[in-house]
């Protein structure tokens, strides 16, 4: 683990103990982009903190970030499909529209005019240096390089100080972005005067999950396990994943990636210790670690499928939470946008 997870292990612990004591002094912003179907990296990597976070009392703000699916591809495919499909995880998961706001970036234009005063105070040399873009544009779709795509690290600062995010649970590819957020926060308020908290990484027990192919799983790559799908695509998926030659089944993330993300996989799904779920199966080999997996998987999922399927029956009521949550949103961006406005001396 390099310094700065570590570093980011480390705050995550404190910020969870503060969270446990005050839980009403802090808001969330996290989210995901509608480039396909949330996967089980989601679900232990930020999604299950979501949810924890909101039943604590904590106000959370979810965001679909409908502007970058732009960043790696020329058109967004599918949008309203994908979208639709993020909704009904949210809500199977247990985020509660009553208590969270849900939203789309491109129907928030106060907080798309925060990127730029935002982009003003990074520079190039800076953007350029963000290992998860130069891994991103490895992945890329795209021939050449858009501008949205180094400058959508400032887009996700104003995604999450829109709000006055402080809290921000993400996986470990966020954290390079979460420091562009926390320095662009900082040299606003050194600038203008105070007016944006400087907001934290809230990592989980899981903040890379690796998918089927012993690369951190990801929507594009073709790697993932959905929330949504069912018990025998799940089983096919899992019966396909990396494993290695070496029989005997022991938990080991630095030399058996693979083994070790479906055992971990087992050990979140069953809330074990990945050492002692590896132990167990040992000798069973790669055919037994599956076959538990599977088991792990289907039976942690059934209920989220279960309410997932019920939702889909009403797509009008999942189409208003969003709407309301638009709603929401557009009216905490225009205040924050108001006191930006005070802070530099523009006038409308
Ligand atoms: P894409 O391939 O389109 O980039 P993605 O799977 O990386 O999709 P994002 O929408 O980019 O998903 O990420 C949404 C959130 O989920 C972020 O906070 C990200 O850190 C987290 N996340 C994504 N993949 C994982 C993973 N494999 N393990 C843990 N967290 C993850
Ligand atoms: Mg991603």
């Amino acid at each position: 683990m390099d310094r700065s997870v570590g570093a980011a292990v480390r705050r995550s612990a404190e910020l969870e103990r503060q969270l446990a004591r005050d839980p009403g002094r802090f808001r969330v912003l996290t989210g995901d982009r509608p480039t396909g179907a949330l996967h089980l990296g989601h679900y232990f990597g930020t999604l299950q903190n979501r949810v924890r976070l909101q039943d604590l009392g904590v106000e959370v703000f979810v965001l679909i970030a409908d502007y970058q699916v732009l960043t790696d591809r020329d058109v967004a495919e599918r949008l309203t499909e994908h979208v639709e499909g993020l909704l009904l995880d949210y809500l199977a998961i247990g985020v509660d529209p009553a208590r969270s706001t849900v939203f789309n970036h491109s129907a928030v234009p106060a907080l798309n005019q925060l990127l730029l005063p935002f982009l003003s105070l990074v520079s190039v040399a800076e953007l350029g240096r963000n290992p998860t873009v130069k891994d991103e544009i490895a992945h890329s779709r795209q021939s050449a390089v858009s501008g949205l795509m180094y400058t959508y690290p400032v887009h996700q600062a104003a995604d999450i100080l829109f709000c006055k995010g402080d809290v921000v649970p993400v996986g470990q590819d966020q954290l390079p972005h979460l420091e562009i957020t926390r320095t662009i926060a900082r040299r606003f308020n050194e600038r203008y005067g105070a007016v944006f908290p400087e907001p934290d990484a809230l990592l989980s027990a899981a903040p890379l999950l690796l998918g089927t192919d012993a690369t951190k799983m990801s929507k594009s790559r073709g790697n993932s396990i959905a929330l949504g799908a069912d018990a025998d695509e799940t089983a096919r998926l899992i019966r396909r994943a990396t494993t290695d030659a070496d029989r005997y089944i022991t938990y080991d993330p630095e030399s058996r990636p693979g083994v070790s993300s479906l055992v971990l996989l087992a050990a979140l799904c069953l809330d074990r210790d990945p050492y002692e779920v590896a132990e167990e199966i040992g000798a069973a080999g790669a055919a037994g670690l599956k076959r538990t997996v599977t088991e792990a998987v289907n039976a942690r999922m059934a209920p989220i499928r279960a309410r997932r399927a019920e939702y889909a029956q009403d797509m009008g009521y999942v189409r208003e939470v969003l709407r309301a949550g638009n709603e929401r949103a557009n009216a905490v961006a225009e205040a924050t946008l108001d006191e930006v406005r005070e802070a530099m001396g523009t006038t409308r």
